[in-house]
């Protein structure tokens, strides 16, 4: 398939307008116009097969939901709203409905954020898709949060239980016949629901110190929160929201749930700080807003992230827990 025929696959698929949006797919730039007043914020991730993702289990629909997912993820961390899209595509010859799947995937996730695909670039490669995206988003300067904004005696909280997209890559990789078993733990691995409402919601909150997605796991993610704020963090490992079907399945396998869930990644939940004095507004916030939290530790000073369990204290930081029980 010729490149400008790809080009015109994708472009025919945003059907949808922007106020703002002078010129998308189709000239040498896009071109648009900010809202008034806000930060810009751009991001990008890319995907590389057998590197990132596997065709024999990864659904190339899903494949295309979790590229826009991935990317807005990182929009939500900051309290942004994604806003457009571009889209680099590195293609092996004779892909074409795989393709066309995966277009399918991307175009859902896209509209589901309200995200408009404004450009992009293809080009051929020997072997493999190799797919980037880039995520532009706004946010208004006073709201954005920073992974910096973390301070001793801060709580740490997270957004959703942990574990579940390694959980759910372990059965792909080497227990497919939980498949059934665990679908909820699977399409957390394929597909992750990214939450962009619910950053936002926290950073127009003004409760919010350091923010950041999990994508990496707790250890290492928090670890970065606490290098980027110039303190230390303790993790109360009780406290760690570990879905039931999670520690099914690792009871199953013979694995540690724990691990899955500190140093797993691509969870895609939202990792945040608030000093003691917010701690009362934010319960509030989340009965008012029924979304899920969870006090998972606090900050202290010093530097590194500590797990904590009973009266023992192990330094976690960038490496999660290699311990399986
Ligand atoms: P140029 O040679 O000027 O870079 P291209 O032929 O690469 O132009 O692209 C033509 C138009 O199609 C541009 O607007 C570009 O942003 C868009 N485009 C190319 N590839 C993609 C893609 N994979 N997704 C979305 N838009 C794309
Ligand atoms: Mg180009």
């Amino acid at each position: 398939m010729a490149e400008r025929d790809i080009i015109a696959r994708i472009s025919k698929r945003q059907t949808k307008k922007a106020s703002g949006l002078l010129a998308g797919i189709g000239d040498d730039c896009a071109v648009y116009r900010p809202l008034d007043g806000r930060l810009q914020l751009i991001t990008c991730d890319s995907l590389i097969e057998s590197v990132h993702f596997d065709f024999n289990w990864h659904p190339p629909d899903l494949l295309g939901e979790k590229a826009v997912s991935v990317n807005v993820s990182d929009i939500a961390a900051m309290g942004g709203e994604p806003r457009y899209g571009i889209l680099a595509l590195g293609l092996p010859s004779g892909c074409g409905s795989r393709l066309d799947d995966f277009l399918d995937g991307f175009s859902r996730k896209l509209e589901e954020y309200r995200v408009l695909l404004i450009g992009g670039d293809t080009v051929s490669t020997g072997a493999g898709f190799m797919i980037t995206v880039t995520i532009i988003g706004e946010v208004v300067e006073k709201n954005v949060c920073y992974r910096s904004g973390a301070r001793e005696g801060d709580a740490v909280w997270v957004s959703g239980s942990l574990g579940e997209a390694a959980a759910g890559l372990e059965i792909c990789r080497s227990a497919p016949s939980f498949k059934d078993v665990y679908p909820g733990l699977v399409r957390t691995h394929l597909s992750p629901q990214a939450r962009p409402e619910l950053g936002s919601l926290l950073a127009r909150s003004g409760l919010v110190g350091a923010m950041i997605d999990l994508s990496d796991g707790l250890a290492t993610d928090l670890g970065h929160i606490s290098a980027e704020s110039g303190v230390g963090a303790e993790v109360f490992q009780d406290k760690i929201p570990i879905a039931p079907e999670t520690v099914d399945l690792a009871e199953k396998l013979g694995l540690s749930p724990l691990n899955w869930a500190l140093k797993g990644g691509e969870d895609y939940q939202l990792l945040f700080t608030t000093a003691p004095e917010s701690r009362d507004a934010l319960l509030e916030l989340a009965v008012a807003e029924s979304f899920e939290l969870h006090e998972v530790g606090r900050i202290i000073r010093g530097s590194g992230v500590t797990l904590c369990h009973g009266g023992e204290r192990r330094d976690i930081t960038y490496q999660g827990y290699e311990h399986q029980s």
